[in-house]
């Protein structure tokens, strides 16, 4: 069954369940998104299920509920635009069309404060652990959608584009497998090698 989505004018998927986060601004005059950032979470790390997520990108996440996030999360202002969870749904935090706070400091071949010009997606998850299908699924169906919406010119991970800092989507992320659902050129995915061993 092929899955498919669609951007309204307003920077929302309507298939996708509505959790406005306050953590946005407007975009840079004249900024239109370019790059989809891919990323993984999971809140405690490495658990998967629950809402913490969620409750962290809308500043309700209770930071004495778990040592992680006393210590790592207190004051965190932060929000992806999409979270994809381990069986495939899909959340939306944030409007395309604006801002969202999720890739911090990082640069794009040169160019710096990818957040001005990219769309976040977190795939629940970790470094340690492989994605599930559902969640491709639902992926490939939403980068599709958000290239016939916007002038996308590539992909990459939150690691390519803050390296040192930051490691996720991780080594089991399957780069090559969204390539294949998503039938884009090689051009869209610049922090890949090519030509690539099969
Ligand atoms: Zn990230």
């Amino acid at each position: 069954m092929n899955l498919a989505f669609t951007v309204d004018a307003d920077g929302w998927v309507s298939a996708a369940r509505k959790l406005p986060s306050p953590n946005f601004e407007a975009r840079p005059e004249g900024a239109v998104p370019t790059l989809i950032v891919v990323h993984n979470i999971s809140l405690p790390p490495n658990e998967f299920g629950g809402t913490a997520i969620a409750e962290l990108f809308q500043n309700t996440l209770d930071c004495d509920a778990h040592p992680y996030y006393d210590t790592h999360l207190r004051g965190v202002r932060v929000s992806a635009h999409f979270v994809i969870h381990r069986d495939g749904a899909l959340e939306q935090f944030v409007s395309c069309n604006e801002r969202a706070w999720h890739a911090g400091p990082s640069n794009f071949f040169g160019r710096e404060r990818c957040n001005d010009f990219s769309i976040g997606i977190e795939l629940e998850g970790s470094d340690t652990t492989a994605f599930e299908a559902a969640q491709y699924r639902t992926l490939g169906a939403l980068v599709t959608a958000l290239k016939a919406r916007y002038p996308v010119e590539g992909l990459a991970g939150h690691s390519d584009i803050a390296p040192g800092r930051k490691t996720d989507p991780g080594p089991h992320f399957e780069w090559q497998r969204l390539q294949r659902d998503t039938v884009l050129a090689d051009q869209y995915f610049p922090y890949l090698k090519f030509p690539r061993v099969p």
